[in-house]
């Protein structure tokens, strides 16, 4: 297990925000646009109801209180105890059933609940790690066989950089500054190898497409900027 897994400064940077998950125009306005797209994403792909659910990197719980909602038994984890707290809590005001927050490395907790999860998410977290192959590696560890692990991220190149970077965090101010550092953004192509490496095997993937104009995201076959892959894991 790699323990060190973890950027502080990084985890800071989220944590210092952490009073503003829920706000839905607040710095995590983004995630809150996105989170109905992914959702649907996810259930269409893997039907949510009756599930066991990882969210690995959960954050305040925009995804993992949503994916509850659709009637998965969730447990989320992050590094960052503010987030949590705020998911805790937002949890319990909402009356959110079945959804549980830990703090708990991902590694850590492949080798605590190995081959438990109907399905893994690992959203917009892979490009805040160190080593994103390692948590890769513990989100195929922590599926069952034949379960389904789905990332997203941001791709790197000239266009993300432009967009994702100078457009989202200099020119419309959708996301803080330094919220994003250009070297860790991860190619579709790395995500795929780290996916074969931990033995899963890539099933879709799907841009999520910015339209500065409506100020609207959608999916698209277009995975330069931001995007998901789904993959599944070997039956035993
Ligand atoms: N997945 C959520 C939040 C994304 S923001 C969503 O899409 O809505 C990135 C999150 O990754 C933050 O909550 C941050 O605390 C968390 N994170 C960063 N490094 C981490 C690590 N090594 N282990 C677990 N979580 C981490």
């Amino acid at each position: 297990m790699n323990a060190a897994n973890v950027d502080q400064a990084e985890l800071a940077k989220f944590s210092s925000l952490a009073h503003r998950w829920w706000d839905i125009d607040g710095e995590f306005a983004p995630l809150h646009q996105i989170n109905p797209l992914r959702l649907d994403w996810i259930d269409g792909i893997r039907p949510l109801e009756g599930t066991r659910v990882l969210d690995v990197g959960c954050g305040g719980g925009i995804l993992a209180d949503a994916m509850a909602r659709k009637g998965a038994e969730v447990l989320g984890i992050d590094l960052a105890d503010k987030s949590l707290r705020v998911a805790q809590l937002h949890a319990l005001e909402s009356q959110t059933p079945r959804v549980a927050y830990r703090h708990v490395a991902a590694e850590a907790l492949a080798e605590e609940m190995p081959g438990q999860f109907d399905a893994v998410t690992c959203m917009e977290m892979l490009e805040h790690v160190p080593d994103p192959a390692s948590i890769v590696q513990a989100c195929a560890t922590l599926a069952k066989p034949g379960g389904w692990v789905f990332f997203s991220t941001i791709n790197r190149s000239p266009k993300s950089f432009l967009m994702a970077i100078v457009g989202a965090e200099y020119a419309l101010n959708l996301v803080p500054r330094g919220t994003h550092e250009y070297a860790r953004l991860i190619r579709p192509s790395e995500l795929a190898q780290f996916c074969r490496a931990a033995g899963l095997d890539l099933e879709h993937s799907r841009g999520l497409t910015y339209n500065p104009l409506s100020r609207r995201y959608r999916l698209s076959a277009d995975t330069g900027v931001n995007y998901m892959i789904a993959a599944r894991k070997a039956e035993r």
